[in-house]
């Protein structure tokens, strides 16, 4: 196993910080998605961050901090939107293999790279190639859900018109936000009212020493109504204030 791409015991015992207690099996995976992002990123842009420590702290741990507000049940339904390289999604999955989980995002060759890292990993999951508002519109996909998450995708208001339909009555949507928030979600909160979900809950807090992030935790109190999502240009050019 070359662990020369990660920081294997400072991500364990963030991890643990976390509450989540990452075997050997779990570290292993960890340690070769490391490289395959590195690997991959030499061919497509994948991130600005390929440093040890970075992709330990900034990408392997800031995904796994969802697990420090969130109380996901074994085996429940998980959309990762505007995943990218698998943020937060696949390091979810990594350490909770037994999640059934969808990565949604518009770009095809991302998806590329993600299939091959599943298959490196030995991990099962759905890729799915498109926009968020459009898929939300389809059957199988429209509050399928129990959980939404989405780091680094969109504004609050917009990102929640494209998660909030994913996610079935009772379940949560999780986005997850590098900055201070404040103004982001008083300019969100009528959106999400009208998109069905309810603000439940604002974490801050420092990760390790890459700053201050905050976990948005929405519940979904209500069905979204077919209107939503709109049409991306729509979502812009008339905002839910
Ligand atoms: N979540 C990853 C992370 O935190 O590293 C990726 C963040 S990247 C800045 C944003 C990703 O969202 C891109 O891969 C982009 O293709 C995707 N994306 C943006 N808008 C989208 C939309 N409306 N539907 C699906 N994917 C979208």
């Amino acid at each position: 196993m070359d662990n020369s791409y990660f920081c294997r015991d400072q991500l364990k015992v963030l991890a643990a910080g976390f509450g989540v207690m990452l075997d050997e099996t779990a570290l292993d995976r960890f340690a070769v998605y490391a490289q395959k992002l590195v690997d991959w990123n030499e061919k497509i842009n994948l991130t600005a961050i390929t440093d040890p420590e970075g992709i330990t702290v900034k990408h392997f741990a800031d995904s796994l901090a969802v697990f420090q507000y969130a109380d996901i049940p074994q085996n429940a339904k998980v959309i990762d939107v505007g995943t990218g390289a698998g943020f937060p999604g696949v390091a979810l999955l990594i350490a909770r293999p037994d999640l059934k989980l969808t990565l949604l995002d518009s770009t095809k060759k991302k998806l590329t790279v993600i299939e091959d890292i599943l298959s490196a990993l030995g991990l099962q999951a759905e890729t799915l190639h498109a926009r968020a508002e459009e898929a939300a519109k389809r059957a199988e996909y429209r509050e399928q859900f129990d959980f939404a998450t989405a780091r680094a995708v969109a504004n609050l208001r917009e990102l929640s018109e494209y998660c909030l339909p994913f996610v079935r009555k009772g379940g949560r949507f999780i986005s997850m936000k590098s900055a201070k928030t404040d103004e982001e979600i008083d300019g969100a909160k009528k959106a999400i009212a009208v998109l069905g979900g309810k603000i439940e809950a604002v974490n801050a807090f420092s990760l390790a020493d890459a700053g201050e992030r905050t976990v948005i935790m929405m519940k979904k109190i209500s069905q979204t109504s077919p209107k939503y999502p709109r049409p991306s240009a729509k979502i812009a050019k008339y905002p839910l204030a």
